[in-house]
């Protein structure tokens, strides 16, 4: 938690710091959020009419009474305000309009018809995006902006995608000054798995209000990371490629350069791929399983309904691959001292209790920390759409968070 500072002149931080206070440890009275924020009680009495009065929270309830008056407790307006998100995948947009307590109101998913052509897919999808708060009758005026989560790299001063694999024809594309022509909306661009971080800890209030490792597979595997309640972008705005971690598997080449990487083996073209390899023709046969590029998504959805239906052959490849992240999760959760790993993004839902189970295992046998308590493994409180309500929260965030800088964010062009 983020602590005021009761010098005068700094409203603005301070009205951030007690909503914030108010979105992740509400419902809470005014008495409490003296020393949440550490401001004086006069100073939370002033900025909580300021935030009454521009309609982000609102009075609902009263806490049980001790004896004495009895508390008005404070709560986020859910229709305070609103952010629209984008995820790009490879083949794939999601686009979500999302409130101020991370509520999705409307979603839309689509095939990319040419998704080569960067120009044509950031048209369509700023038109199908434009669409969403008319159809859920958004006020316009709490209309924040526009977020955009896309796989890495990213070049972060730029707001420039670089070259993300399996986005071909996609090479330094300007994609945050093209969705702000675009949408004539302000923007926030991060990668992916940051994004989805972010989208957590908005919507998660206490229970992601401090350290936690998010795990995002989508086409890609990537990593956003929380530390001291604070987003970790590292250097470059890049940090938490795990899928680039080297463990102790088969050589699959990667992108990078690389044989030993565990992205290429936690995809699910790579999954797929290991049930042929690992149990032959007739075990896919029997789920129904096509193989080949084209039907990578039909395959990965009929190969996690057979995890779920308790199929030996598909749990057997999905619990490798868990173990395949578990050892880089393992490294990862001793570097950060996290105690938390999150679960989330496109390619996970449904599979997550058994990812879950060889990454627990794998964090907690032997992990440094384990005479303190065990790190706990579970599945993302958003799900599926993590990418999409992650990038709408980068504009929440961006507007609302205390001291939260975005990775790049444009001004709607005059
Ligand atoms: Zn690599």
């Amino acid at each position: 938690m983020r602590s005021g500072t009761n010098l005068p002149r700094v409203g603005g931080y301070n009205q951030a710091v007690v909503l914030d206070a108010i979105r992740t440890r509400g419902p809470v009275s005014r008495i409490e959020l003296g020393p949440l924020t550490g401001l004086t009680n006069q100073t939370v009495s002033n900025l909580v009419r300021r935030l009454l009065d521009a309609g982000l929270i609102t009075e609902s309830g009263h806490a049980p009474s001790s004896g004495g008056k009895r508390r008005t407790l404070l709560m986020p307006r859910a229709d305070g305000a609103y952010a629209l998100g984008v995820h790009l995948d490879p083949d794939a947009a999601v686009i979500v309009l999302a409130d101020l307590v991370g509520s999705v109101l409307q979603s839309h998913r689509f095939a990319l018809p040419r998704p080569s052509v960067p120009e044509e897919v950031v048209d369509e999808v700023a038109r199908a995006a434009l669409r969403l708060p008319g159809s859920a009758d958004v006020d316009p005026g709490r209309l924040l902006g526009l977020g955009v989560a896309a796989p890495g790299p990213l070049d972060g001063e730029r707001g420039t995608l670089l070259d993300p694999p399996n986005f071909d024809g996609w090479r330094r594309v300007p994609l945050l000054d093209m969705f702000a022509k675009a949408t004539g909306m302000p923007v926030a661009l991060d990668n992916d798995a940051t994004a989805a971080a972010i989208g957590e800890r908005w919507i998660g209030g206490k229970r992601r209000a401090d350290d936690f490792l998010f795990l995002y597979m989508g086409a890609g595997l990537g990593a956003g990371i929380m530390v001291n309640n604070q987003v970790l972008r590292g250097g470059s705005g890049n940090a938490g490629e795990i899928g680039h971690a080297q463990i102790d598997a088969g050589s699959r080449p990667c992108d990078c350069g690389s044989n030993g990487c565990l992205g290429p083996h936690c995809n699910p073209a790579a999954l797929v791929d290991d049930l042929f390899a690992r149990h032959g023709s007739a075990a896919a046969r029997r789920l129904g399983l096509s193989g080949g590029p084209e039907a990578v998504r039909a395959d990965w959805r009929l190969l996690r309904r057979a995890v779920r239906a308790g199929d030996p052959s598909a749990t057997d490849v999905v619990r490798l691959a868990g173990r395949r992240m578990g050892q880089a999760v393992r490294g990862a959760v001793a570097l950060l001292d996290v105690s938390l790993v999150v679960l989330g993004g496109e390619a996970f839902g449904g599979v997550e209790h058994v990812l879950g189970e060889e990454i627990d295992a794998a964090v907690n046998t032997t992990s440094v920390t384990r005479a303190l308590g065990r790190v706990t493994v579970e599945p993302s409180l958003i799900g599926e759409t993590a990418g999409a309500v992650g990038a709408a929260s980068l504009v929440l965030h961006g507007r609302y968070a205390p001291g939260w800088r975005m990775l790049t964010e444009a001004s709607a062009p005059r």
